[in-house]
């Protein structure tokens, strides 16, 4: 293996070599060494209709040999009309405007920046800080990261390099949801928006709300004229069992980001999708009101192709109903772990399975023990959990699950 790689979330020092793959097909991964992995986690969580589907491929071969890139500064083209109106027509009420960036970071970034220019656009200045909640994870870029839970997120590290934000206990009780309201109105003034992960936080360690609580906070933030800023990067595209987290609660947020499973995990891309009300504060006769935002590969043709694709895979086939079936054998199937020694907990919503340790785990030993039982699944922090593929046969899911319970009854 070269040693000229900087891995994720790695010290290069003390890393084990990481294993090679070779090929992916459906719900499976290939080693190099020969070895096949069952794969629970879809790649981060992309991988929503199993690796290689031929109708993602077939599409994505098709425009590569008609157009792979065209710049999207004055130019358009029909993979990226068709998506942008495919994705207004599915996402609830009128968010209608579709901007195309090429990861989830950076379709954060640019929520964040359309939030505070929403302000600057209307002749308010200073309202550029964001509320964000405590457990929270938005990407790795430094307006990102600035958005990320206080401690996990490194902002003490960062130190003034990362801009200083408010953050609160998301509202599931009386008590954080006065003190969400009293921090919104403290600090109204200076806020530009409110962000919040739809009904799990995922890198934070899947933690879970009910509908309810997304709901107050979006009644909150409506309360103080706030845009809500939904990042559905993780949730969105039936993780939840809904095709969007925010349908379950009834909301509609005024900016939410997509990414992750948009090309079905096939390629990168992501979209900033905003209401009218957002897009009509940028409708200028001036020049500077304009979103002063435009990667390079925006809207690329071939990542366009294969997110139309994807969501075809989503109208043509039942992935919905799939992902509560799994959430119902997940549930069934880790529910043994609920009180077992060591296990602080269990929890399930649509497609994700997770069982949080009482301790923290070591977690090299997890992984070893998870390889050898034929799984590929990456516990983190005191999680171990299980997001797989929504088209994950059901022989394939139980082995997941028994790779979990039986690493998990291991680990006393
Ligand atoms: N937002 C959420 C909720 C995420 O889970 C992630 C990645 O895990 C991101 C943003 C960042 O996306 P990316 O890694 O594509 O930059």
């Amino acid at each position: 293996m070269t040693t000229h790689l900087w891995r994720p979330y790695t010290q290069m020092k003390h890393a084990a070599p990481p294993l090679e793959a070779v090929a992916t097909k459906g719900t499976r991964i290939r080693l190099a060494d020969g070895r096949e992995l069952v794969d629970g986690i879809a790649s981060w969580w992309t991988a929503v209709h199993g690796y290689n589907h031929p109708h993602i491929a077939e599409a994505v071969s098709r425009q590569l040999a008609a157009m792979p890139h065209v710049m999207f500064g004055g130019l358009t083209h029909a993979p990226a009309e068709r998506l942008a109106a495919r994705l207004a027509a599915l996402l609830p009420g009128d968010l209608n405007h579709v901007f195309f960036s090429d990861s989830g970071s950076v379709a954060v970034e640019v929520a964040l920046k359309m939030a505070a220019q929403y302000w600057l656009n209307r002749g308010i200045a200073g309202r550029t800080r964001v509320l964000a909640f405590r457990g929270g994870y938005h990407g790795d870029t430094m307006g990102a990261m600035s958005v990320c839970d206080p401690d996990e997120g490194m902002h003490r590290r960062f130190g003034a390099y990362l801009p200083e934000q408010i953050f609160c206990d998301l509202p599931c009780t009386a008590d954080q949801t006065e003190a969400l309201d009293a921090a919104l109105a403290r600090h109204r003034d200076t806020l530009a928006a409110v962000i919040v992960e739809p009904l799990v936080q995922g890198a934070g360690g899947m933690l879970m709300h009910p509908p309810e609580v997304l709901a107050t906070i979006a009644r909150l933030a409506a309360r103080h004229g706030l845009p809500l800023i939904a990042d559905e990067i993780f949730t969105g595209f039936g993780r939840t069992g809904t095709l969007f987290a925010c349908e379950q609660a009834g909301i509609v947020p005024d900016i939410l980001c997509l990414s992750k499973a948009l090309t079905g995990g096939t390629m990168t891309l992501a979209a900033t999708v905003a209401r009218s009300g957002i897009f009509e504060a940028f409708w200028s006769d001036d020049p500077a009101a304009a979103l002063m935002h435009g990667p390079t590969f925006m809207a690329n043709p071939l990542a366009c192709a294969a997110a139309n694709a994807s969501l075809d895979l989503f109208e043509q086939e039942p992935r919905l109903s799939q992902a509560r079936a799994i959430g119902a054998r997940l549930a069934a199937g880790l529910a043994d772990l609920r009180g077992a020694p060591g296990v602080a907990d269990v929890r399930v919503l649509g497609a994700i399975g997770c069982v949080q340790f009482a301790g923290a785990p070591d977690l090299a030993a997890l992984k070893e023990r998870l390889l050898a039982r034929g799984v590929w699944v990456r516990p983190f922090g005191d999680i171990l959990y299980l997001t797989p593929a929504l088209t994950i046969a059901e022989a394939d899911l139980d082995r997941l699950i028994a790779a979990v319970v039986e690493t998990v009854r291991e680990n006393r």
